[in-house]
């Protein structure tokens, strides 16, 4: 128990070295002195700008790089320690190093771990994979990042692999907005949530979740909740991309409109956790914990938004 509070966190990541998830934006390979080779340089170096002031504003550890090279079971054993540390329940990995290789790492620890499936839903055979990943590797979810695609969230290519969700019954967490750190994907024409509506009303029965409250597009999804019961929000990571919307926002902020019009029912705490010696990160749910006892919440709606909704999304039973 953290406090009176059986709490999952929704949203985290099981760090494998060099996951395009944990970096934000998959990194690409170019010919050594290619006019492309040196603007990813140049675009790596001032993400790491950004990283470094970040990590200086929350008083962040540095990445250790030598925890990205311990081996699976090492890394799962230091998750369950994070988890108990804090009095966590249970933790959802959005990512892992591909689905058989995070299904290794959620069987380790199979009462505390959930993992999602994470493959490129492009890809040929997708659908059948999704299968095989909740089937098989017992994954409980699917986690797409919707700028990093192809094509749209709404393009038929998909149906198939929605269709196989629907029948497996799990939740889809779908990332929109900007995506990584500074220097990373601003904007493009996937990236807006928006697109996800005709999927929501063709497939009604998935419950798919948008992270970070919809970054800048947090008025899309606002208005997508209002239009499609099954779409949810999630509130996971330190939500710094509120300093760069052109008017005062916080997560305070968010919290109280998202709890007014959505409803307790549809908000899923998250951390976005996942890299060493950091490990779970404690101050996003001290922060958002405060936000919602001094909004005077009810008790009800704190142990949905901090567990309990994970818990129904996922199927866990009770927690
Ligand atoms: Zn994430």
């Amino acid at each position: 128990m953290f406090q009176d509070l059986h709490v999952v966190d929704f949203h985290a990541h099981f760090p494998i070295k060099g996951d395009v998830s944990t970096s934000g934006v998959g990194v690409r390979q170019y010919a050594a002195g290619t006019p492309a080779a040196e603007q990813a340089a140049y675009m790596r170096a001032q993400a790491e700008r950004y990283r470094a002031a970040w990590r200086l504003a929350w008083d962040f550890p540095e990445p250790d790089p030598e925890a990205a090279e311990l081996s699976l079971e090492t890394l799962a054993d230091r998750w369950l320690a994070e988890l108990d540390r804090y009095g966590i329940d249970r933790i959802g990995f959005a990512t892992g190093g591909g689905n058989d290789i995070l299904a290794r790492a959620v069987k380790r620890h199979p009462d505390r771990f959930i993992g999602f499936a994470h493959h490129n839903p492009f890809a040929p055979g997708a659908a059948e994979e999704m299968r095989r990943a909740v089937t098989e590797l017992k994954l409980r979810g699917l986690k797409i990042l919707a700028p990093a695609l192809e094509r749209r969230i709404d393009d038929r290519g998909l149906y198939s692999l929605w269709e196989a969700v629907e029948a497996l019954g799990v939740p889809v967490l779908i990332h929109f907005g900007m995506l990584g750190a500074g220097g990373g994907i601003s904007w493009n024409e996937r990236d807006n949530p928006g697109a996800l509506e005709q999927v929501a009303r063709d497939f009604p029965t998935i419950q798919f979740v948008v992270p970070h409250f919809g970054i800048q597009y947090v008025k899309e999804l606002l208005f997508l909740c209002w239009a499609c019961e099954n779409v949810n929000v999630d509130t996971s990571g330190s939500n710094q991309w509120t300093r760069w919307m052109p008017y005062s926002l916080t997560v305070d902020d968010l919290i109280r409109k998202f709890y007014e019009t959505v409803g307790a029912e549809r908000i899923l705490f998250g951390s976005d956790s996942s890299w060493f010696p950091r490990g779970f990160s404690i101050r996003y749910l001290q922060d958002q914990i405060r936000a919602c006892r001094f909004m005077n919440l009810p008790d009800d709606a704190l142990r949905k938004i901090f567990g309990g909704n994970a818990v129904r999304l996922f199927r866990l039973g009770g927690t």
